[in-house]
Order: C-alpha cells, then structure tokens, then sequence
C-alpha cells in the first residue's frame, strides 16, 4: 500500500453536521478517508454561543444563533458573531500547524458564482484546506463574507432550505479531483475522452422482448477506433 499525504482538508461550519456522515462514510470518499487522502472537521456555530437567559422556570436555555433581518422581510438570519468565532477558532487552528496551510474560504449561496469542475480541479491544486460556510434560513450577515473573505459559489440557479447538499457537492466534486482518490487518476474526466455513454455486460441486453446491443467499435479491440468513437462522444457533452 503507498503511503498518501493528506492531500486536502475540509473544515465544513453547519448548524447541522450530522447531515454529513451518511454520504461521506461511504464508498470512495470513505476509502479515501481511510487512505488519508482527504479528512473532513465540522464546526457549528451554535457551539461557540451562551446559552439564552431563562425568563421563568419553565423555559430551556436555548443557543441562539438567528435573528431576525434589519430591515424587515420574511425569515430569519444567521447572526455575525457566532460564524466568526467558528472561523477565527478553524483559522487559528489551521495555522498553529506549520506544515502547508493555503486556506480557500467557500461562502455558499444562490446569488453566487457558478461553482464547476474546473474550479473544483484548481482549488485542489493551490490549496491544502477548504472551508466551507453553510448558511441556513434567510442566510448570514453579509458581515461574515466582508470579514473572511473568499469564494461566494452557488452550485446551481434554484435555492435550498441550506448549504450543506451544496458543500456536498463541492467536497465530493473537490475530492475526485485529488490525486489517488479515485482507483485510477486517469478516470477524473478531463485526463481522458470519457463518453457520456458508457456500457458494461451483457453485451446483448433483452430487455420488454427488445434486444439492446452494445456499440460493436467497444468490442472491436481497436483502441485508436474505440478513443475516437468516445472523443466524438465526449464533445457532444458538457464536461
Ligand atoms: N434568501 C437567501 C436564500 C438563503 S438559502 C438568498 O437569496 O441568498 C439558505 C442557505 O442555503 C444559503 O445561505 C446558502 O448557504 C444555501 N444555499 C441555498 N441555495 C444554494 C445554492 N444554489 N448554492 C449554494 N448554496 C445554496
């Protein structure tokens, strides 16, 4: 077994870490974390508040992190300070580690810049941590993003309830990018002609009574005809 450096770190801040696990404990990204090829840390913001003062016996002390919008309008918004603490305890940790630290901070949200494949691939390249902010609700003072500053990036042209399927998105995208992680590096797409259609056995598929054939150049043999067949296919695509 070769021995991997940890290639990249993700530092995800959400009010709700637990959504994490089940996807990335599973798979690829979970090989990968065993190999020591990616790790992830959760930080929510919750943790760095004081408790509500109780009014009667009755209430709960409650870790208050919404608030309602100056300016009025539906919902409510992730307050200033608790995202800053979360960040300054993340960034102060990152850099008491002397080894490589070049940090990329990702500040979800729908009005962002179109996160793609080839962002992913730099990012792997320049940077040793990514962290990620999740806002929930209305979203979070727009105070957090002037202080830290990074990447405002929405993964599409529609609106979640919350960033974590978004940071998803990105840790799994980001971490296919990352040598190693994938069996074979030459799978990342762009390595290669990869063909939007691809196919596995049978080679005769009946499917209803209908027969569904496989392209005969994938079973010629002739890897120089097979490579042109999936570059004519791959630019037919988008990746
Ligand atoms: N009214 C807000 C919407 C907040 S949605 C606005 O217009 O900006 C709540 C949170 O979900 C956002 O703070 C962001 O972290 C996340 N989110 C929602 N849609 C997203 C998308 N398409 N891409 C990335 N993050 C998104």
């Amino acid at each position: 077994m070769p021995i991997y450096k940890n290639n990249m770190k993700f530092h995800v801040v959400t009010l709700f870490p637990e959504s994490f696990s089940s996807y990335l404990n599973e798979s690829i990204l979970a090989r990968a974390q065993k190999n020591k090829l990616i790790d992830f840390k959760f930080y929510n913001p919750r943790d760095f508040v004081k408790p509500t003062k109780v009014q009667t016996k009755k209430d709960k002390p409650y870790l208050r992190v919404d608030e309602k919008p100056y300016g009025g309008g539906p919902g409510m918004l992730i307050q200033a300070e608790p995202m800053l603490k979360a960040l300054t305890f993340i960034k102060n940790k990152i850099e008491k580690n002397k080894k490589a630290n070049k940090i990329k901070i990702i500040h979800l949200s729908p009005s962002g810049k179109k996160f793609t494949n080839t962002y992913a691939a730099g990012v792997t390249k320049k940077f040793d941590h990514v962290i990620i902010v999740c806002g929930r609700y209305e979203g979070i003072d727009a105070r957090v993003k002037k202080i830290f500053k990074g990447d405002g990036l929405s993964i599409g042209d529609y609106v979640l309830t919350g960033g974590e399927l978004a940071a998803l998105v990105m840790i799994d995208t980001i971490s296919r990018q990352v040598k190693g992680v994938l069996g074979n590096h030459d799978s990342v797409e762009e390595m290669r002609n990869a063909s939007p259609d691809v196919y596995t056995r049978p080679e005769i598929l009946v499917f209803n009574g209908k027969k569904y054939k496989v392209p005969t150049v994938l079973l010629s043999g002739n890897h120089a005809k097979i490579e042109e067949w999936r570059a004519k296919q791959a630019k037919s695509s988008n990746l």
